[in-house]
């Protein structure tokens, strides 16, 4: 499928005529391509936002809430068509895309449309001043989203439609890997009646097109998702301009067992946690700690259950793993995997590529378990973001802590016990922005999310969402 840019409710080709090759990480073939847009798409795309803005901003709170609330629908009555755009596009399994991705962005839409309705505003009397003051919550103006390849329109739409409900216009830029579904939105958006110029939708690479909406003086906030280095150079770009930032980044979750969890629930959501979406989620509890008294159990266990996932084409009902975003990501997390044999760590189970019949070049790779020798090696410190995940053992509660919070990140944790005063010890102390008690990745859209250390500044979610695509402006008024 060939992609075009979304601008001023219009698809259109980039004005350089730049174009990129999609691959099917499927079967490694390109099956399509995309625009990879200039400066000069992004003025455009700017001029488009800037010229409905402030407009939408002062339509009703009634109807920008109809209209995103209608873009949920037509996703919702899309589902099968967007979903097996995004399984062929990322290389995710059908089930996962039908059953989360598409569903998830229709109620981000359906959230916002909901949440701007409840947004308000605080007002304070200044007793024995005479005055009043009360709190404006003005849009931004023109703000720029940036997302990543793993959860495409999930992820996207997380920005934008916190971003429109609060009237803000929005120049949006997808990962040029996974950029299909974000095209198919901009229809949606017509068709659900959302103003031209809105939302403009712009395709590319990162350090030409993203690079632009990052540089654009008149873009005065960034939501970006993706890997921390890229928020960093987004951080020292943004600064000089002094741009709101919303930065959610890389992360390396720890996910510590205890003997007195429930095992079965455990072991069942631990091996989700690990390889969903082929490991690629940034919650994914990729560094698995668990108490030295079940470790021998779960090890055998847990091995026993990855060894049944199924890997296959990702459009196929059964499948479990589908194939990984790109060629070059499959070799990184191979590198990985041969990183941790010299750094003598125990391959339990995978480790290779598969070999999917009729789809040889694929790029699939086996759900791997690494035993690690120590947390200090680097597959259990840096982020490999694949289906690649570490165990080791632990002896005391203060030891698992002191590991879990000794890695740069700090997005999300997961414990699995069922002591209730060790679980508010560890939940307070766990470097993260989020902690999953005897569960994983349930998540509630009215709750913060975001992380800490090198895994973001910030947090998107509920009205810290509305928070950030506003600016507070308090009025005091002396009566
Ligand atoms: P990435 O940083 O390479 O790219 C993310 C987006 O930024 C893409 O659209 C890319 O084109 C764009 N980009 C790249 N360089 C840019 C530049 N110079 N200026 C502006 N935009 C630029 O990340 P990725 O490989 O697409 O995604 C994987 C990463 O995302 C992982 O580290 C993962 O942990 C992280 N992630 C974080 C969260 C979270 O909520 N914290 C969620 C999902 C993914």
């Amino acid at each position: 499928m060939n992609v075009q840019n979304y601008i001023n409710g219009k698809f259109s080709p980039p004005v350089n005529d730049a174009w990129i090759d999609n691959y099917c990480p499927a079967n490694g073939k390109i099956y399509g391509q995309i625009p990879n847009s200039s400066k000069d798409d992004i003025e455009n795309a700017y001029i488009a936002a800037k010229s409905v803005f402030p407009l939408w901003s002062q339509t009703t709170i009634d109807e920008r809430s109809k209209i995103l609330i209608k873009i949920s629908e037509l996703l919702d009555a899309n589902l099968q068509r967007f979903a097996e755009a995004e399984s062929k596009d990322n290389g995710k399994p059908i089930s996962l895309a039908k059953t989360v991705d598409i569903p998830r962005a229709a109620s981000n839409f359906r959230f916002f449309g909901n949440a701007i309705t409840q947004f308000a505003s605080e007002s304070h009397e200044s007793v024995g001043h005479d005055a009043i003051n009360y709190t404006l919550r003005q849009p931004i103006g023109i703000v720029g989203c940036i997302s990543p390849w793993n959860l495409p329109l999930y992820l996207f739409t997380w920005k934008i439609a916190p971003a429109i409900a609060a009237g803000n216009c929005v120049v949006a830029k997808p990962s040029e890997i996974t950029p299909v579904t974000a095209y198919l939105l901009g229809e949606i958006c017509t068709e659900a009646g959302l103003p031209k110029g809105v939302l403009n939708i712009v395709h590319g690479l990162g350090n030409t097109t993203g690079q632009a909406i990052i540089e654009h003086p008149d873009i005065k906030a960034i939501s970006f998702t993706g890997g921390t280095a890229t928020g960093a150079h987004i951080a020292k770009v943004a600064a000089p301009m002094f741009k709101k930032l919303s930065l959610e980044l890389g992360g390396k979750n720890p996910n510590i067992i205890f003997a007195d969890c429930d095992y079965d629930d455990m072991l069942e959501t631990t091996v989700r946690s690990s390889f969903a979406n082929q490991g690629q989620i940034c919650l994914c509890g990729s560094r698995i700690f668990v108490e030295a008294a079940i470790y021998e159990k779960f090890k055998t266990d847990f091995v026993e259950k990855v060894k049944k996932l199924k890997i296959g084409h990702p459009s196929k009902e059964d499948t479990n793993i589908g194939a990984l975003v790109s060629k070059p990501h499959l070799e990184k997390v191979l590198q990985y995997i041969n990183m941790a044999k010299k750094e003598n760590g125990t391959i339990l189970c995978g480790g290779n590529k598969v070999i999917v019949t009729d789809y040889e070049d694929g790029y699939y790779l086996e759900p791997t378990v690494i035993e690690v020798a120590t947390d200090e090696c680097r597959v259990n410190q840096e982020e490999i973001f694949g289906p690649v995940v570490t165990i080791m053992p632990f002896n005391t509660e203060d030891n698992v802590l002191q590991m879990a919070n000794k890695v740069k990140y700090g997005l999300s944790a997961t414990l699995w016990t069922n002591n209730l005063k060790r679980t508010m010890r560890m939940s307070h102390q766990l470097q993260a922005g989020i902690v999953w008690v005897n569960t994983w990745m349930l998540r509630d859209l009215r709750t913060p999310f975001g992380g800490v250390k090198a895994s973001g500044v910030g947090r998107e979610g509920g009205f810290e969402a509305l928070r950030f695509f506003t600016e507070a402006k308090n009025v005091c008024i002396k009566y």
